[in-house]
This record gives structure tokens, sequence and C-alpha cells, in this order.
């Protein structure tokens, strides 16, 4: 399932961090000698020295840039950015916008998912693939640590990838999925060995850090991580200190700055993570950040409506003020950014996926991210959307239990294990309330979406919306 690229770069910086990102080196070589697949050609630059007058664009980039596909030809030209998404080509430029019109081509999917797998009581394994919005949680959740009470009991959660996902039918109809990374380049900030053990374990060697700040003993440090130093250089390189950040505010590291690890170094990777044949995917999982309408979690009734539910999934801007609570920007299975075709001539490829298969994959969507009226989250998150976790392998194992509403299927509270965690069922009731009005609301959002799309909108997404609207 792999795919070949080369890179060329005038960035140092691009080089170094690629080796841990992609699977590189004579191997590759060998593999483009024999001739027989196609090889894309990226070619790289951070563009032309500062000018005078440029002073104010920050190095290394141009003030032009230019980050353009060639999906016929499948080629990538980058200019004038050295920011990860545009340099490292192989991330975002190929394993999505390149890479979909070449599943699109030959039958399967390229996706902005992170992939795990969950291993039960009796060793039985059950892998989800699960796409959300940049900054709703994937890294987070590929890395889940279950809550104690799980992991006495033997539930652990393994992970194969953070980020993308390449999905193919095998031969007997079922959907295999690889990570075609080798490595996470992960949000750095916020990350700490209370937030994301896994992922601090991933850092603690063999890894790039980039615009955080650089400790006097040649240490690290991000907002998040822990007691700040006493005394650092900023991202910038300027002397910082939490006198001086108290008083402006400044942050030691930017707020995107990165670490690139190899994934080989989470104590979690599972042990099929390079398995050339990928791991079979019982669930697909949709989610975002809402503050509001959205449930914790439900399942589709099918997969077309699977279809509709990632296509018309979306997501608040992130620090959602009061004022722009309930702002929703419609974002579909997460690859509004990342697709290299026409958004509904994509929904029609999932829709026919099915036809390849034997057995589709159960469709979820989960919303970590409801707030009660003083704007709280009101679901703990992390660790406890294990919990949920285990409601949708039950599901997609064909053995959990569940109750049917206008939108799709939810677990009473009793199909949930709460051993440990204080949640009643007042307050699951009220994550998981459907508001009528605010469907009424969120319905025409689907709306407004697919009069963008309409010259190419599959007839299936109609169908499920004047179904669900007849539901309701
Ligand atoms: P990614 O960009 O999709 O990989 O997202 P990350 O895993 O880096 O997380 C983005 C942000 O969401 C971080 O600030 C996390 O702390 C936060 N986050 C992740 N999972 C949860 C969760 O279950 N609940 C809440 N409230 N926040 C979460
Ligand atoms: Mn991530």
């Amino acid at each position: 399932m792999s795919q070949i690229g080369v890179e060329l770069t005038d960035s140092a910086y691009v080089v170094v961090n690629m080796r841990i990102m992609a699977r590189i080196g004579l191997p590759v070589f060998k593999e483009i000698d024999k001739g027989e697949k196609q090889v894309v050609p990226c070619i790289h630059s951070v563009g032309a020295p500062l000018a005078p007058g440029q002073a104010d664009v920050p190095w290394p980039c141009n003030k032009e840039k230019y980050i353009v596909h060639f999906p016929e030809a499948r080629e990538i030209w980058s200019y004038g950015s050295g920011y990860g998404g545009n340099a490292l080509l192989g991330k975002k430029c190929f394993a999505l916008r390149i890479a979909s019109n070449i599943a699109r081509d030959e039958g399967w999917m390229a996706e902005h998912m992170l992939i795990l797998g969950v291993e039960d009581p009796h060793g039985e394994k059950t892998y989800v693939a699960a796409a959300f919005p940049s900054a709703c949680g994937k890294t987070n959740f590929a890395m889940l640590i279950p809550p104690t009470h799980f992991k006495r009991k033997g539930w652990k959660v393994w992970t194969v990838g953070d980020d993308i996902a390449w999905i193919k039918p095998d031969a007997n109809g079922r959907l295999r999925a690889i990570n075609p990374e080798a490595g996470f380049f992960g949000v750095a900030p916020g990350t700490s060995m209370k937030t994301n053990p896994n992922a601090m374990l991933a850092l603690a060697k063999n890894t790039i850090f980039t615009n955080v700040a650089l400790t006097p003993d040649g240490g690290v440090w991000w907002e998040g991580m822990g007691l700040p130093p006493v005394e650092c250089l900023d991202w910038q390189g300027k002397k910082w200190t939490p006198e001086l950040a108290e008083g402006s505010g400044v942050k030691a590291a930017h707020p995107n700055a990165r670490f690139t690890a190899p994934a080989s170094q989470c104590p979690t990777i599972d042990p099929a993570w390079e398995d050339p044949t990928g791991v079979p995917i019982s669930a697909i999982i949709f989610g975002g950040r809402r503050g509001t309408t959205m449930p914790l979690v439900y399942q589709a009734f099918n997969w077309s409506g699977g279809v509709y539910m990632g296509a018309t999934m979306g997501s608040e801007m992130t620090a959602a003020a009061a004022g722009t609570l309930g702002k929703v920007r419609r974002d579909p299975m997460a690859m509004l950014p990342f697709c290299g075709y026409h958004m509904g001539d994509y929904f029609r490829h999932w829709i026919t996926m099915q036809r390849k298969l034997s057995e589709t994959p159960r469709v979820f969507n989960v919303n970590w991210f409801r707030r009660d009226t003083d704007g709280k989250f009101i679901w703990p998150g992390f660790g406890e959307n294990m919990r949920i976790l285990k409601w949708i392998v039950d599901r997609a194992r064909g053995r959990g239990i569940a109750k049917e509403t206008p939108i799709g299927w939810m677990p009473h509270y009793e199909d949930i294990d709460w051993t440990d965690l204080a949640f009643s069922k007042e307050q699951f009731e009220n994550l998981q309330k459907v508001d009528r009005a605010a469907w009424r609301q969120e319905i025409i959002g689907h709306e407004e979406l697919f009069l963008d799309l309409h010259d190419r909108l599959p007839k299936e997404m109609i169908y499920e919306r004047e179904l669900l609207i007849c539901r309701m």
C-alpha cells in the first residue's frame, strides 16, 4: 500500500524532519529501480533571501508563497514557506492531496484519520480509524491511556497512526489501513506527562523541536509542560522569564510549536503498525469541537447515513469565546483543507466504496467538547474517552446494546461502564440530548454546505437529509 515520493529542497530543516516522518533511504531507491511504481516528484524552496523592506517576514519564509499541486501529473511544487504542512511535502501535500486523487482513481481512500487498536481483556483486537479536524484531539485519542479500572481488567489501546490513514479493500472485501508516516509531527504546547505521557515518552530522544523555548541546560520547554524554567530563550531567541511573561503575556513557545518524533518510540505503538498489508478497520469515527447540539456519541444507521454524518461534520473555532460559541465551520471528514478534488465527487467516492466491501465498518460520531451554561466542558475527555470507545467496539463487534433515536443509535446510560467515574444518568442524558430546535439550525447548516456543492452532490446526501428531517 506504500507510495513513493522524492523531495528536493533547499532546507536542511526539511531534510532532517523528513528523515523522521517518512521511510527513506536505500530500500526506497531499490523500489524505484524496479521501475514498477510511479514516483511523485516534489520540489520545495523556502524562497529568496530576505530583500530590503521584507524585514517583517520572519525567516525562513518568502513574502509570496505558492503551494501547488498537480493532481493529473502527480507533482508538488512548494515555494516560499518553511511551515510543516507546506514544506514536509510527504505529509498533507502528498499523503492527502495527491494521494486522495490516486485513491479515487484506484478505488481506495486517503484520509485525515488516526488509527488505533483496542485490545480487550481476552486479547481480541479491534482497529478503528477516526477523523477529527486539526486541534480536535487526534494525537491524544491515538495515544489514549485507559482509566485504571479498564487497565486492571486488561484493556489496552495501541497506536498505529495519529494523523493520516490510507485505507484499501482487501481480497475479502474488508477495509485495511496503513499509517503512511513514520513519525509524529505533533503540537507541543499542552503536551505533558499528565495529558499525554505516551507522546512525552516518544519525544524523549531523537526528536526535533520547532519554535519551542530553549532552557539554559540545552533542554526544551513549552506552555503546559509543567513548571516553567527560571529563565530561557523564547521561540524567537529572546530572553524569557515567567515574570516577564506575566506582564506582557508573551509565550515562551509558539502556540503551534511542534515536536517531530519517531513513531517507533511511542510506548503504545502497535506491533502491526508497519504491517505492509495494514490493519483491519471495524469502525470509523467522526468528531469535531461542538459546544452545543452534538451528543457525546451516536452511531449512523448504515453506510450512506455514515457518509452523510462525515460529510456534514463541523467544528467550532478553538478557544470559543461566548460570542463565537455555536459558530460552526463545516469540515467534511476533516478533509476540507486536504482533499485534492471536488468535495461532491469525494462524497460519491465514499458512497461507492461500499460496493467493494463485503462488510462496511460501522460509523460513529463523537463530541468531547460539549459545554455547560458556564462554558465549561461537560465531559472529562482524554482517558475517560475509553468508556465511549468500548461501546463503539462493542457495537462494531455486534454485541453492544443501543436505542434508536432520530439521528442514529445511542447507548443507554447502562450500556457504558461507569466504574470509578462519578457521572450521573442526568449528566449523561444531558450530554446525549437531541434538541430539536438546535437540530433544526444544524440541518439548515447542512443545506448551506450542500448548496455550495450542489452541482456534484450525490443524491444519497439529499435523501439522507430528507430522512433525517422526517425523523426529526
Ligand atoms: P490533533 O491536532 O487533532 O492531533 O489534536 P491534539 O491531540 O493535538 O489535541 C488538540 C487539543 O485538544 C489539545 O489542546 C488537547 O489538550 C485537546 N484535547 C484532546 N482530547 C481532548 C478531550 O478528550 N477533551 C478535551 N476537553 N480536550 C481534548
Ligand atoms: Mn496531531
